[in-house]
């Protein structure tokens, strides 16, 4: 287990793949341990970095991870074969807009997937949710870029990062969910949902 983490580590560097930091995967894999959490549904698999070690926060975890690009996909299915969690990982091969859930729900929600489209994953997937539960969204500094969207240059990179400006304003003024942000690894937001919404 420890051997293939490192694995996709360096998989993951020498092929430009964004997988979690560090702190970050700490964060939430103390978060799944202590609130109990038991079923995760993510979005943005890459190649199951993120997944398999939410997967191995406690023996109970189930994932469910959904990843669009082919060969992510297939390295996810490599992975997760290799450290034994085909029954605790569920990985999906669809665009995450596209996939067509029912009768399921979960206690975590992680957004991991295209950034320009966090405010969409969250109004489509936050009706997925157990009552109490979470959605967690990494990278909401983007790298340093969030707050300051003026100053960029390049118009494709302000336009993403006037998106997660906007995902975090939404998150701000969201009645339905309490919103605390995280200063860990690229910036993580972890919303509640409010009893009774
Ligand atoms: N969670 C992973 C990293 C994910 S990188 C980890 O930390 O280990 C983001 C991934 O989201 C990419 O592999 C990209 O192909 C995928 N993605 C982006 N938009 C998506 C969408 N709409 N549906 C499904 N996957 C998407
Ligand atoms: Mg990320």
């Amino acid at each position: 287990m420890k051997e293939l983490i490192l694995e996709m580590e360096e998989y993951a560097s020498l092929k430009n793949i964004p997988i979690i930091e560090k702190d970050s995967i700490a964060f939430i894999m103390k978060y799944i341990k202590k609130n109990n959490i038991k079923t995760i549904l993510e979005i943005g698999s890459a190649i199951g970095y993120s997944t398999i070690l939410m997967a191995s926060a406690s023996q109970e975890v189930t994932v469910t991870t959904i990843e669009r690009d082919e060969s992510r996909y297939m390295e996810c299915l490599k992975n997760v074969k290799k450290c034994g969690f085909e029954k605790k990982i569920n990985v999906v091969f669809q665009d995450a807009l596209d996939v067509n859930l029912t009768g399921v729900k979960y206690d975590m929600i992680f957004i991991d997937a295209a950034k320009g489209q966090y405010t969409k994953f969250f109004e489509k997937f936050k009706y997925f949710l157990n009552d109490g539960g979470v959605i967690i969204t990494d990278n909401l500094k983007f790298h340093g870029h969030v707050g300051k969207s003026k100053e960029i240059e390049s118009k494709n990179l302000r336009g993403l990062v006037e998106k997660i400006e906007s995902y975090i304003e939404f998150l701000q003024t969201n009645e339905e969910f309490d919103t605390n942000f995280y200063d860990v690894g690229d910036g993580l937001s972890v919303s509640v949902k409010k009893d009774g919404k």
